[in-house]
């Protein structure tokens, strides 16, 4: 890592814990899907084709252009380009992501099957009243013609339901995407096993959704918002290694 500029070094940090933290919290599937990273000179991160969330660290990661053109790889392993294209079209069109992460949890993709999408039932859910996109499946990426309509459903939000298929989320920070897809993860665990109990569903006000949504944003750029909880996170890791030495 001492070879790389602070602020590279700070997003490698971030990005690697993102990686393992997606894995301890069950929201990986293999060797699938992604979490990438602009750098501040147009470079971007992700992970080599073949590692396990877990096993990625801060200097393994594969370096490309916003081509998806391969500039270093420490593995050798390469990326998956089917992964760079939903990446990169997103990137592109929103200058003001560093992070966007992408899952394919059980929760999520039964959620990205339900023709009503998510539904306004819980707090955690109201934070994306009117700010989810939705995005129709289109087989696996590999065709460049998708990446201009993920960018276009995507639109000003943070958070898009890739039907058929899983989640997305995107942050001005790698923590605030790791945030706030495991606030939708979890609005998704939630509206299903409310609609598995049969019963009926109480739904949240348009009035109320928009009233917490507004208090999730006001949050989110507080002193002891997003920034301090991705610290909290960060700690998990130390906290689980250090354990580990001592046992
Ligand atoms: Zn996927």
């Amino acid at each position: 890592m001492s070879g790389y500029r602070p602020d590279e070094r700070a997003v490698r940090r971030d990005l690697a814990a993102a990686y393992r933290l997606v894995a301890l919290d069950g929201m990986d599937d293999g060797i699938s899907t992604h979490i990438s990273a602009r750098l501040s000179d147009g470079r971007f991160l992700l992970n080599a084709l073949g590692l396990r969330f877990d096993e990625v660290r801060e200097d393994n990661l594969v370096t490309v252009n916003a081509a998806g053109e391969v500039l270093d790889d420490p593995t050798g392993l390469g990326i998956n380009p089917a992964g760079f294209t939903i990446h990169s079209a997103l990137h592109a069109a929103r200058p003001e992501v560093e992070c966007v992460l992408h899952t394919h949890t059980v929760a999520g993709v039964a959620l990205s099957c339900l023709e009503e999408g998510l539904l306004p039932l819980n707090q955690w859910a109201l934070q994306f009243h009117d700010r989810l996109a939705y995005h129709d499946y289109e087989g696996i990426a590999l065709d460049l013609d998708e990446r201009e309509r993920l960018a276009v459903d995507l639109g000003p939000h943070q958070a898009m339901i890739l039907r058929q298929h899983g989640l997305l989320t995107c942050g001005r920070s790698v923590g605030e995407a790791f945030l706030v897809m495991r606030d939708l993860e979890r609005s998704c665990q939630a509206q299903l096993a409310a609609q598995a109990t049969g019963r009926p569903l109480r739904l949240a006000s348009p009035e109320m959704a928009e009233h917490v949504a507004r208090q999730y944003e006001a949050w989110a750029d507080s002193p002891a918002g997003i920034d301090r909880a991705w610290q909290a996170e960060r700690r998990r890791l130390v906290d689980r290694s250090s354990d580990l030495q001592a046992s």
